[in-house]
């Protein structure tokens, strides 16, 4: 393996909750990928969220982010819970996500949307509209209407106005593009820009030069829908999308309408990367307080989570197949945590899931 000699250390960061568990059982596939190969990972583990809190009175200690910062990776399990619900606004755990994500400028979000096949009733669509779905949405996760200014609510003649600004620079659509781009190349080659531009002139802008990078992928194809449009088509024929490339917030609402296609919110993955590929990998779930410390949890979308970080950091695309196929057939052997097990069926525990995984592996 040529890279056998590069440093390649990921930082894990459990969190809180079911974090601790499900990063757990990630790192025991990392630590297998280690001993069957030579890709020598190397994991450097430090606290983050309410845990961070508890230990040095901040959710984002100065070592934890310089760690993460020096790591070619992160590994992020989940941070919050009810004991941190009282803590200074500025301390709550989930300021440690917002730190992580500015202080490394994560601005490109990946959400995949993957249906198994052996998940199918759990869709809220049927079978023939989302059997095979493999779809992923790349939100711009550090501008737009987010963060835009001016901002506020103000009271004029009497009466109180709240606005906001959707701005985009051609430099962050520029990266944000780029970002998506790199992403076709690894799947099916097909990208669609959704927007506003019959309405807004920010989404002009953002077409015009979306259409431009696509000059540099030509073998790329490169299509344009309006936000509305891509609503209704996702619901109605989700399998026409290969990588949707959009803003923050359109983002936001259409990667939460697609998880719901895949069933369980256990199963999903994501990553947030920056320019130089660098990225934090992380279930789109939370800590779920509710089934904490019960060794319960479905380990799944955390350890699709290290596909992706090997898919998008170290391109290592074989390892990631394999990982992903191990899941699948794991799926395919009936095994079910709590979540996706239905009537009747004896659900496993998450270190028996992810011990299913290292065996197929
Ligand atoms: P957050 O604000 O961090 O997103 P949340 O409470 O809104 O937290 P989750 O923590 O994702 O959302 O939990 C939502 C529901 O899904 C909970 O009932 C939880 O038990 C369940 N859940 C979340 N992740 C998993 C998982 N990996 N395995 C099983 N169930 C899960
Ligand atoms: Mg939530």
């Amino acid at each position: 393996n040529e890279n056998f000699m590069s440093k390649r250390i990921i930082a894990v960061l459990p969190g809180d909750g079911i974090g601790e568990e499900v990063t757990a059982e990630a790192v025991r596939v990392i630590e297998k990928l280690n001993a069957a190969t030579d890709a020598g990972f190397e994991c450097v583990h430090v606290p983050v969220g309410g845990t961070a809190y508890d230990l040095h009175g901040t959710p984002l200690p100065e070592d934890t982010l310089s760690t993460a910062r020096d790591a070619n990776a992160i590994l992020l399990g989940a941070v919050g819970g009810p004991k941190w619900e009282s803590a200074p606004r500025e301390l709550r755990p989930e300021r440690a996500l917002l730190g992580l994500r500015s202080e490394l400028s994560l601005f490109s979000n990946l959400r995949p949307a993957i249906l198994y096949p052996e998940l199918a009733d759990a869709s809220t669509l049927k079978p023939e509209v989302v059997s095979g779905l493999d779809i992923m949405i790349v939100r711009e996760l550090t501008g737009g209407i987010y963060f835009g200014g001016p901002r506020g609510i103000e009271t004029v003649d009497g009466q109180r106005r709240g606005f906001n600004t959707m701005e985009y620079t051609e430099s962050e659509i520029k990266r944000i593009a780029h970002s998506a781009f790199r992403a076709a190349m690894q799947r099916d080659k097909r990208l669609c820009s959704v927007d506003k531009a019959n309405v807004l002139e920010v989404s002009e802008l953002w077409r015009e030069v979306v259409t431009k990078i696509s000059s540099e992928y030509p073998q790329v194809e490169l299509s344009h829908m309006y936000v509305d449009n891509a609503c209704m088509q996702l619901v109605r024929a989700p399998k026409q999308f290969d990588v949707i490339l959009t803003t923050n917030m359109f983002g936001d609402i259409l990667s939460d309408a697609a998880s719901m296609l895949t069933g369980s919110i256990g199963m999903l993955p994501s990553a947030s990367l920056n320019a130089d590929g660098k990225g934090m990998y992380e279930p789109v779930h939370g800590s779920a307080p509710d089934i904490a410390g019960q060794g319960i949890a479905n380990p799944l979308a955390t350890i699709l989570s290290v596909a992706m970080m090997l898919r998008y950091t170290f391109t290592e695309n074989a390892m990631a197949d394999k990982i992903e196929a191990a899941v699948q057939r794991v799926l395919a052997n009936g095994l079910r945590t709590a979540d996706l097990a239905r009537e009747g069926e004896t659900p496993v525990t998450t270190s028996e899931m992810g011990q299913a995984v290292l065996d197929e592996l």
